[in-house]
């Protein structure tokens, strides 16, 4: 018994592995017949990343008593429908087994989690006020904004606002009297 996140392959090829391992400890010839076509394949390439194909590979290597065919199920050959059953009895009360998570899985949990501590950083942080009010939801999508966009949202750009904390501007005052600020420019000044 595997978890849910667990993929069919690595479940597939932890039962090859199994198999082969058992083959190495006789002293005999065995064949082994797998109905797994994408474990046959990645014990034939050179390249896997998989620890438990890696494994299962070494053995292999060792051991040319051991060789593998691909058999197809579910067409009564008699000891193919037997593993069936087993494996179906086996997702109910089999012992149960880890496995390392897939990479896969892993990578998305780590995104999701650096983005919830992000937005807990942005939710509270003091950084950013402006943009807040616009993008309250942290995403890792790019947005496209326009120079013109991004600089109205941050505030960062020709702004007296902005020029004056900076020393480029003497006052953060617009030539009508008010605060010169993006949103002073784009909603209230009579100059533009
Ligand atoms: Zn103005």
């Amino acid at each position: 018994m595997l978890s849910p996140t667990n993929t069919v392959f690595q479940v597939e090829m932890l039962a090859l592995k199994a198999a082969i391992e058992w083959a190495n400890t006789t002293n005999e010839e065995v064949n082994i017949w797998n109905g797994s076509k994408s474990s046959l394949q990645a014990l034939k390439s050179l390249n896997v990343k998989s620890k438990i194909t890696q494994e299962a590979q070494m053995t292999l290597l060792k051991n040319a008593r051991i060789r593998l065919g691909w058999v197809k199920a579910h067409i009564g050959i008699k000891g193919n429908e037997i593993a069936d059953t087993l494996a179906k009895e086996a997702t109910t009360d089999g012992i149960p087994a880890s496995l390392p998570f897939p990479k896969s899985f892993l990578k998305k949990q780590l995104l999701q989690l650096s983005l919830s501590r992000w937005q807990a950083e942005w939710d509270n942080g003091e950084t950013g006020g402006s943009v807040y009010s616009i993008i309250q939801k942290i995403s890792n999508k790019q947005l496209h904004w326009s120079r013109e966009c991004i600089q109205f949202a941050t505030g960062n750009g020709p702004f007296p606002s902005y020029l004056k904390r900076f020393g480029l501007h003497s006052t953060d005052y617009c030539g009508c009297g008010e605060i010169g600020n993006p949103l002073h420019y784009a909603t209230r000044c009579p100059l533009t």
